[in-house]
Formats: structure tokens, C-alpha cells, sequence
């Protein structure tokens, strides 16, 4: 019974990214993601329902458009079998069906941040300001508790945009972009305060090793290698599945 849950659960799942892949590219052309269905981005033809199907419909087509031949994207299926791995894992990991809807809605903005950031450097709006509302909402029933959320907000938001401020007044450059800001205020209205400076911990870390790699590999100039908001998304869905554990680990450790 478990196991037929789990694999529905993992079907829907890549169903859901076959959406995220909508918004992943729509949002940033401010297209609507409801209407109309999908499209060829080469030859404009309507997607078949039964091409659409997750994953299998790439493989069946061999990566290539039904009416033009034109490559899809390697994109979407990887988004489909991403996200299908995330519902599982969440599926075995929270038992609770809210925590479990509130923490699948929260991992699908950081897929969806995490492509848009990777390819076109931004962060919209559309995800994160109504992410920080949705993330205290959430909050006012479930953990983190409304109060951790509204101090991860402030918290989170304050403490990017300072190091924003400070970074232009020292360097006179643009360091931190604003939508940074908002994503981790949107990271810390989700998951709390802790989980949000774990995420910001995690983030900074993962980005040093990256930067290191790229300089050792000589691959340039480490600053834009890769976006800042794509080491968020990443840290941020580490610290929503094992950062409780991660939390109560230290302090063990250290009380
Ligand atoms: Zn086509």
C-alpha cells in the first residue's frame, strides 16, 4: 500500500515539473502559464497530450519536435525526474500531509528559481514575493511558527541587503542583486530563522568549493561563474529535507 502511494506520489510528481518547466519558460517572457498549452518553441505546433507525457514523451520523441524535428531541451525531463525525486523523498520523509504540502510547495519555487536564475540571472517577483505571504501563512499553523517565520523574513532579507549595501559602498559595484534579498526572505518566511542562516551557511559553502573548483579547473572569473540565487535554491532544499536534523546534530555537539 505504502509502496503503490510512494509510486503515485513520484508519478505525480514529474507531472507537477512538467508545469515547473512551464513556468521555468514563460515566467521570465511574462507569459500567462496557464494559457495556451504547450507549444514547440521552434515551429510553434501544439504538443500532442500524449507527447506530453513526463519523461516518456521525451524519450519516445528521441528529444526532438513531432512536426519540426527541432531538439527539446535535455531540460525538461531532467526538471521532471528532479522533481519526481523530490516528492518521494518528502512522500518518506514528513509524515504530516500538511507539513508534507507546505515543504513540496516551498522545493518546487527553488526548482523554479534555480533554472530561471541559472539561465537568465534573475529571480522573479512573481515567485518570491508571493513565497514570503504563502511561507508566514503557512507558519501561522505549521512550523517553523509564525514568529521564527516573521524573524527569518526581516532576518533574512535584512542581512543580504546589508551586505548588498556594504559590498556597493566599498567596491561601488553591484554585488548582491535585489532579488536575492527576496528569495532568502522568502527561504527564511518557509523554513524559520535557523533554517534559513543553515541555508545561508550551506550556501556560502557550496559556493566557495564551486568558486575554488572553477579557479583550480581555470575556468575564469569566479564571480560569474554561477548566480548566487542557484546556491540558495540548493542550500535551501538541503536545510528543508535533513536541516532539523542538521540543527539538533550541532547542538548536541556543542551543549
Ligand atoms: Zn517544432
Amino acid at each position: 500500500m505504502r509502496f503503490a502511494s510512494a509510486v503515485l506520489v513520484t508519478m505525480f510528481g514529474t507531472v507537477v515539473g512538467s508545469f515547473l518547466n512551464v513556468c521555468i519558460y514563460r515566467l521570465p517572457l511574462r507569459k500567462s502559464v496557464m494559457w495556451p498549452g504547450s507549444h514547440c518553441p521552434s515551429c510553434g505546433a501544439a504538443v500532442k497530450p500524449y507527447d506530453n507525457v513526463p519523461i516518456a514523451g521525451y524519450l519516445w520523441l528521441r528529444g526532438r519536435c513531432r512536426n519540426c524535428r527541432a531538439p527539446i531541451s535535455i531540460q525538461y525531463p531532467i526538471v521532471e525526474l528532479v522533481t519526481g525525486a523530490v516528492f518521494l523523498g518528502a512522500f518518506l520523509l514528513f509524515d504530516s500531509p500538511a507539513i508534507l504540502i507546505q515543504r513540496l510547495l516551498f522545493a518546487c519555487a527553488m526548482i523554479v528559481l534555480f533554472v530561471i536564475d541559472l539561465e537568465h540571472r534573475i529571480l522573479p517577483d512573481v515567485i518570491t514575493l508571493p513565497g514570503i505571504v504563502a511561507g508566514l501563512l503557512f507558519s501561522l499553523l505549521l512550523p517553523p511558527g509564525w514568529r521564527d517565520s516573521l524573524i527569518g523574513i526581516v532576518l533574512g532579507g535584512g542581512s543580504l541587503w546589508l551586505m548588498g549595501e556594504l559590498y556597493f559602498r566599498i567596491r561601488h559595484e553591484e554585488g548582491m542583486g535585489f532579488g536575492d534579498v527576496k528569495m532568502l526572505a522568502m527561504i527564511g518566511a518557509f523554513l524559520g530563522w535557523k533554517l534559513m542562516l543553515l541555508t545561508l551557511v550551506l550556501s556560502s559553502f557550496l559556493g566557495s568549493i564551486i568558486g575554488v573548483a572553477m579557479i583550480a579547473l581555470n575556468r575564469g572569473d569566479m564571480k560569474y561563474a554561477l548566480p548566487f540565487g542557484t546556491f540558495l535554491a540548493i542550500g535551501a532544499l538541503v536545510a528543508a529535507v535533513v536541516g532539523d536534523g542538521i540543527i539538533a546534530w550541532y547542538s548536541a555537539f556543542y551543549y
